[in-house]
């Protein structure tokens, strides 16, 4: 709904500080989606993510959600689907070239973004959109990548203590940690 797109971009702090606590909660709710199983959880989550979404945000289904570093304002509603900024044919007063009652979503992002405490995220150049990704929930994918990455950092920083220690790791094998090539090592033997 156009006025509820307008007013979400206008409150995007407020939405801004609302997403990062939900995805911190889905985050740490990892382990039980994990066990439910992603894969079933999958169509249900994208039916509640895509009626609150489409009614805050007119979001299209995606499923690669960027609103955190678009001010809150789909860069989908654009009718060109530009995922980087506007095009060359924005009207006086912000509004669209192809639909001249619409602002520019790029113009309304930037609105939104200068309101947001990260909104200089907006000046990164996002990847273009896979659209083997439309209609899945970008909810368990943002989660999950914020678990892996989190997963990957402390396997990085257990393989750089290793690394550092390597004395430790002769005289208590069992203490100190393994590195990649001391596992393989171990297997070998
Ligand atoms: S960026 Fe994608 S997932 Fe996010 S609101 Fe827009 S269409 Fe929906």
């Amino acid at each position: 709904m156009y006025a509820l797109r307008r007013f979400a971009v206008r409150r995007s702090r407020q939405f801004e500080w609302i997403y990062q606590r939900f995805e911190t909660v889905l985050a740490a709710l990892d382990p039980l989606l994990t066990r439910i199983g992603y894969g079933r959880l999958e169509r249900p989550v994208a039916f509640v993510e895509k009626q609150l979404k489409g009614l805050l945000f007119d979001c299209q289904m995606c499923g690669q959600c960027v609103l955190s570093s678009t001010g809150m304002s789909c860069p989908m509603n654009c009718p060109k689907q530009l995922r980087n900024g506007p095009c060359g044919g924005v009207r006086p007063g912000g509004f669209c070239e192809v639909k001249p009652d619409m602002r520019c979503v790029w113009v309304e992002a930037w609105d939104g973004a200068s309101r947001m405490k990260h909104g200089d995220k907006i000046e990164v150049v996002l990847p273009p959109v896979d659209r083997r990704l439309h209609g899945s929930s970008a909810w368990l994918r943002a989660s999950r990548e914020r678990v892996q990455a989190l997963a990957e950092s402390v396997e990085s920083n257990r393989t750089a203590l290793a690394r550092a220690y390597p004395e430790a790791r002769k005289s208590a094998p069992t203490s100190a940690p393994l590195t990649e090539e001391t596992r393989k090592e171990g297997a070998a033997r």
